[in-house]
This record gives structure tokens, C-alpha cells and sequence, in this order.
């Protein structure tokens, strides 16, 4: 890991915008402690022991001495903090002015306001945490749900870089393997062995990593919610069943300003799993043609959904309309919701050419069956919904998928160069490459720019 450096010092408001009961400045650097005793009046925080909260008063040394503000300040010697350099928290009061002004006043002894993320970047340059890691502290700050944050704070923990850090492992010890038998060709069938003992390796890493690629869809599901749409012809009752499922549970953001209520943008959590619910409605019976415009927005939805809900009345035999979203929507994902079961069932079940397990009974006045949709969720994308075990370690990130992709590719090579004859020390140069992409998850090979956009992805203060 990398040694710790002496970057400068840098400050931040760590809490966030607007007016609150307190808020922090949060400051960082080898001259953290001495910048802040320059305006502090209260205990000598050069001499206060690490770790410690100490009330004191901000002074603005200025012509007129005034307080700045009444506060407690947190000094943390390096190097068991956030970023493993020395760190003063100051505590104060949370108006929008008096932060601004202690911000101002840390700032005007010689810190330098701190970039976004920068705080964590420092935590990655010191060696405390490795890219994978700081990847994690911004999927925990945009969690939506308590499961994603489980995944977050897995990874926070470790747990995909461990095994990244073993598959590199072994990637050099085959290396290292390759390299002797290349050095000592006297001994006799060395190639051969080294090719089987090649094949076999990388096989075996390449299993690996299609293990760790197929936790990526649920991963990027705890993040960013399913896109679910919701679709049927007008009067089916989709928007009565979607004020079903938004009232029974936990809506996670709202944000319809202004809209009617056919159109919706809301995400609820379903047994921890984030559905983002895209309404197709809006149509009323205004004239002959709205089955058509019904359906026809059904079908633009579709595209950019994951997760299709497709509503049928069973009060009612099957239209043309149903016939043609049963067609659209056959290789999606899907879920059908037989609603209106109670009233008098008139649907043709026997004519319904799908698999019983997607189907659900409803009826949105009655609110009956939410609870089975609810589980009929779960199972389609977390089998019995989201266990701990597949927390564990988990890809929740989209640049982290597509080195573990990229990695396989090169793998995919060698096997590829071994089966067509090729020496192993031409084959073994993708061997390398596959090194090079495991280590950039970790940040193990890192560059500045992929650096700086990473981490200016982060909020000011973290
Ligand atoms: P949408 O056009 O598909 O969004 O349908 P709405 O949710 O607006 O419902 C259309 C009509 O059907 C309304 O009068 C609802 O009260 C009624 N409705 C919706 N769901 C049910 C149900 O499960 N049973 C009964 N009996 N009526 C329902
Ligand atoms: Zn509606």
C-alpha cells in the first residue's frame, strides 16, 4: 500500500446544505489541529488528547475579536481517522450564515476548501481504504434501501476486494509458474505441463469471475431500483393497484411536483428491493380510439422497463388489446396481475398461454393480493428474495463490472491462444492484462484522471 503523505490541509462543510440543528466543518491535513487552536478559545487542542470533544468558542482575530460562534470542536490524531491524517471537527450551530462564517474563518488561517469527495480520496491516497471501498461510501450515501445499504457496507468492509486480491494472486503465482518453465526448458514436457496447468488455472479464475459478473444485475438493482411498468389497457385498474403497493409500502422518494396522479415518478421498496414504477396511464375513455392509445403508450414503455406488470380485468373476456400486450411483452420480465377477481370471473384462463407461476390474482378494491406480488417479485430477481450470503460480495457498480468483463475477455484469450498451440509466453501476456484490469478495481493500478472523476462524483465534504 502507499506511504502517507503530506498533503495540504484541507476544509469542508461536512453536513448538508441549508439549516439544521448543528453542522460540521470538517478539516483535514498535518496542520488541522495548530489552524484551528489559531481561533479557538477554550482547552489548547495542540495538547488535548486524540479522540476528544472539547467546548470552546470560535474568535474571529480580526480588528474587532468578535465570536464567530459557541462550539465543540473533535480533535482525532492521525492516523486512526477517516483519512489517517490529523482531523478537527468543528461543531457548530447549523444556520446556513454561522457555518458559512466558521468555513470562511478555517479557510482564512490556510486551509484550502476541499474539492468533492476529497476527504475520501485522501482516505485511498493514505492507504486506508482502496477503490472498491471508496466506491462503497458513495453507494452507502445514496442507499435507498436498507438491503443496498447491507451491500454497501459489505463492500465498504472489503469483501469484493479480498477476493479480487486473491484472483490476482493467483494470476501471479501462474505467472511465476510460467516464467520458471520458461527459464528451465531443459526440464523435460515443461511446455506441456505448463499449458495443461495454464488451462486449468485460468479456467478456474475465469469461473471466478462469471460468479462475481452475475451478482452484478442484482447489485445494480439494490442501487438503482428495478424500472417497473406498469401496463394493461385503460381501466384495467393499474392505477389503483399501483396505490396498493405505494401504500403499503414505504415510498423511498417522491417526487411529482405538481402532476396528476396518472403520472408518477416514485420508487417503493418491495422486500429491500427498489422498484422504480413507471405509470402508463393518463388515459381516460374519451373517445373509441383510447384502447389503441392505451396500448400503444403500453408498448413504449416496455422498452426501458426491466420489470413489466401487465394488468388484465378478469371480469372481462380477453380483448384485442390484452392479445397484443401478452405479445409485447412475452420476452420481458413479466408478472401478469389478474385484477377485479371480486367480481365475477368472466378472463379465459385456458387461453392465457403462460406460465401459472406469473400469475397473481388481485383485486385493487378489495386489496387483495399484493402480498403474493410482493413474493412473486422477489423470487423473479432474488429467488427467495435478498439473503445475506449474496450480500456478501456483491458487484454494485458499474465500473467495476466491466473490468471483471474485461478481464475475462483476456482470459477468454489465453484459453483461445492455448487451444490453437501458441507458446505460453505469448499467451501469458494476456495472463498480465487480466493482472492489470483485477487491479484496477482495487485501485491497485490507478491513474489520476479515472481517479479525479471518481471521485468528484462524491458531494463536497465527504
Ligand atoms: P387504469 O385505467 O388501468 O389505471 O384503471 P383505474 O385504476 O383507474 O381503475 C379503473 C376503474 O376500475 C375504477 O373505477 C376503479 O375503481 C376500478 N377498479 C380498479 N381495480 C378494481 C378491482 O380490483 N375491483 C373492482 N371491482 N374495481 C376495480
Ligand atoms: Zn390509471
Amino acid at each position: 500500500s502507499l506511504m502517507t503523505t503530506d498533503y495540504d490541509t484541507i476544509a469542508a462543510i461536512s453536513t448538508p446544505p441549508g439549516v439544521g440543528g448543528i453542522a460540521i466543518v470538517r478539516v483535514s491535513g498535518s496542520t488541522a489541529i495548530a489552524l484551528v487552536e489559531k481561533v479557538f478559545s477554550g482547552p489548547d487542542l495542540t495538547k488535548v488528547a486524540t479522540h476528544t470533544i472539547n467546548y470552546g468558542h470560535l474568535i474571529d482575530a480580526g480588528a474587532h475579536r468578535e465570536t464567530v460562534d459557541e462550539v465543540m470542536v473533535t480533535v482525532m490524531r492521525a492516523p486512526q481517522t477517516y483519512t489517517k491524517e490529523d482531523i478537527v471537527e468543528i461543531n457548530c450551530h447549523g444556520g446556513i450564515e454561522v457555518t458559512n462564517q466558521v468555513l470562511q474563518l478555517v479557510l482564512r488561517q490556510g486551509a484550502r476548501l476541499a474539492e468533492p469527495g476529497e476527504f475520501t480520496k485522501r482516505a485511498f491516497l493514505n492507504g486506508r481504504i482502496d477503490l472498491s471501498q471508496s466506491e462503497a461510501v458513495m453507494d452507502l450515501i445514496d442507499a435507498k434501501t436498507a438491503t443496498a445499504q447491507k451491500a454497501a457496507l459489505n463492500q465498504l468492509d472489503g469483501s469484493l476486494s479480498r477476493v479480487v486480491k486473491r484472483l490476482r494472486q493467483e494470476l501471479v503465482d501462474l505467472l511465476a509458474n510460467v516464467e520458471v518453465n520458461i527459464d528451465y526448458p531443459e526440464y523435460d514436457g515443461a511446455e506441456t505441463v505448463t499449458t495443461k496447468l495454464m488451462q486449468t488455472k485460468t479456467n478456474k479464475i475465469m469461473q471466478e469471475l462469471d460468479e462475481l459478473l452475475q451478482t452484478e444485475q442484482q447489485g445494480k438493482i439494490l442501487r438503482d431500483g428495478l424500472e417497473t411498468a406498469i401496463v394493461g389497457r385503460p381501466n384495467v385498474g393499474k392505477s389503483s393497484l399501483l396505490n396498493c403497493l405505494l401504500h403499503e409500502n414505504k415510498a423511498i422518494v417522491t417526487d411529482v411536483p405538481g402532476t396528476t396522479r396518472d403520472v408518477l415518478d416514485e420508487y417503493v421498496n418491495v422486500r429491500g428491493v427498489p422498484l422504480h414504477l413507471i405509470d402508463t396511464a393518463g388515459i381516460r375513455k374519451t373517445d373509441n380510439q383510447v384502447e389503441k392509445i392505451g396500448v400503444d403508450r403500453s408498448k413504449a414503455a416496455l422498452k426501458k422497463a426491466d420489470l413489466v406488470l401487465l394488468v388484465l380485468n378478469a371480469s372481462e373476456k380477453l380483448t384485442a388489446g390484452d392479445r397484443e400486450l401478452l405479445a409485447a411483452t412475452q420476452d420481458s420480465k413479466r408478472i401478469i396481475l389478474l385484477n377485479k377477481t371480486d367480481l365475477p370471473e368472466l378472463i379465459e384462463l385456458d387461453q392465457l398461454d403462460v406460465p401459472k407461476a406469473t400469475l397473481i390474482k388481485t383485486s385493487a378494491v378489495a386489496e387483495n393480493g399484493t402480498r403474493a406480488l410482493e413474493a412473486a417479485l422477489a423470487k423473479l430477481f432474488f429467488e427467495e428474495g435478498v439473503t445475506s450470503t449474496q450480500l456478501d460480495v456483491m458487484v454494485t457498480n458499474a465500473r467495476q463490472a466491466s473490468l471483471l468483463e474485461q478481464a475475462r475477455s483476456a482470459l477468454q484469450t489465453v484459453l483461445e491462444g492455448l487451444k490453437q498451440g501458441l507458446p505460453v509466453d505469448i499467451v501469458q501476456i494476456d495472463l498480465q492484462r487480466a493482472w492489470e484490469f483485477l487491479g484496477e478495481i482495487t485501485g491497485d493500478n490507478y491513474d489520476d484522471e479515472l481517479m479525479d472523476q471518481l471521485f468528484k462524483k462524491f458531494c463536497i465534504g465527504k
